[in-house]
């Protein structure tokens, strides 16, 4: 089922109540998650995202706009009408519960005609079970779980209605790293297996990035670019987006434009063809940076970290905005790591210019607006 989003706000009387403006938690947001995909909800804490999964879950009614599950509009039907499955950081399950007994909680509070039978209510609970593959663990109770498990039986729960849409709020935050990384494949495998449209909401970038078929990037309660992950952080609207994106970050340095070329304190670094004179913020993703002898660039070198696969250059620049800046390059460009300068040629398509005062992308050469 895909979801529509319409002009979606949200407001919020101040938590400080000295403060009589409202605070826009989430503001004319519109966007359609097509039917099947897993789309990641990114952005920095107090941007709105969890108000955001709330509205589409109706455990929050938006101020202005509407919410479509498909041709039908939710925006004014409860929780319980709408069909989502929900799953919270705090797995919040029933200690005094076995894994099954609280897997199959949310089916036993069915009334009525839809009540599923006994033997119907057992059959999805061991199904959702084995979908998590927890099904050798439904004896046991959430204390003798560890919290993968115990986030696995969170996800089994919000499965076992057989709900549309799965609605997942930083579901990772409470494990620890090795089991984030396990668990977020798991949830991805899950995900394809059934279909479900599923809303993935997280802070960490590269999370949403590893797993999302597409990622909507939020600040202050605005949606700042939606598209595909390599495509938005091949392609970022602005600084903001530049910036939250990506490991090692993108290294931004003031530059200048002057006739067409970009300059870096004193090097002329880059042809930006159709760039306008003017201050710039340049930033270069640490793949975007080649060791030349006579690359135009030049930077004191702080140190080599090798990795294996590839090398670090550490470097530092008058002009960095940062203390120090990272370029990732092949491991044996480096010839001498003793040395105490660098020299490096920008790749284009790695180079991009924003705006100093607003962070708006600046396009130049081969890359325009869309
Ligand atoms: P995120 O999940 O991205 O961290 P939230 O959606 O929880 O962000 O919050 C977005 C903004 O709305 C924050 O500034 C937060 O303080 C505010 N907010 C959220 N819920 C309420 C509420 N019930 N009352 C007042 N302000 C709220
Ligand atoms: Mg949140």
């Amino acid at each position: 089922m895909n979801i529509t989003l319409k002009n979606l706000t949200k407001k919020f009387p101040n938590r400080n109540r000295k403060i009589k403006e409202d605070v826009v938690a989430v503001s004319n947001f519109t966007f359609e998650i097509p039917d099947g995909k897993l789309v990641g909800l990114l952005g920095p804490s107090g941007c709105g995202k969890s108000t955001t999964l709330n509205l589409i879950s109706g455990l929050e009614t938006p101020t202005s706009g509407s919410i479509f599950f498909g041709d039908t509009d939710v925006t004014s039907l409860p929780p319980e009408k709408r069909g989502v499955g929900l799953v919270f950081q705090n797995y919040a399950l029933y200690p005094h519960l076995t894994v099954l007994q609280n897997i199959l909680f949310p089916l036993q509070n069915i009334k009525g005609k839809d009540r599923p039978t006994k033997e119907e209510m057992n059959a999805r609970a061991l199904e959702a079970a084995r979908l998590v593959q927890i099904e050798e663990l439904t004896d046991r109770r959430p204390s003798e779980l560890s919290g993968g498990q115990q986030q696995r039986v969170a996800i089994a729960r919000a499965l076992v209605k057989m709900p549309g849409v799965l609605l997942l709020d930083e579901p990772l935050s409470n494990l620890d790293a090795r089991l984030r990384l396990q668990t977020r494949e798991e949830i991805r495998r899950i995900q394809r297996e059934t279909g479900i449209t599923t809303v993935f909401v997280t802070h960490d970038q590269e999370e949403a990035m590893s797993i999302s078929d597409l990622i909507i990037v939020m600040k202050d309660g605005v949606v700042n670019q939606t598209g595909k992950p390599q495509n938005v952080y091949d392609d970022p609207v602005n600084l903001f987006v530049a910036k939250f994106l990506g490991t090692p970050p993108i290294n931004v340095f003031d530059g200048e434009v002057k006739g067409e070329k970009l300059y870096i304190g004193e090097d002329e670094v880059l042809d930006v063809k159709g760039a306008r004179d003017g201050k710039v913020k340049a930033a270069v993703r640490p793949e975007g940076f080649i060791p030349a002898e006579d690359g135009k660039l030049s930077c004191g070198m702080e140190r080599v970290e090798v990795m294996g696969r590839d090398t670090s250059i550490v470097f530092k620049n008058a002009s960095l905005n940062t203390d120090v800046g990272r370029a990732i390059v092949e491991s044996g460009v480096v010839k001498d790591p003793d040395a105490r300068s660098v020299r490096f040629t920008l790749k284009p398509n790695k180079t991009h210019l924003f705006d100093p005062e607003s962070g708006a992308r600046i396009y130049y050469g081969d890359t325009k607006a869309e």
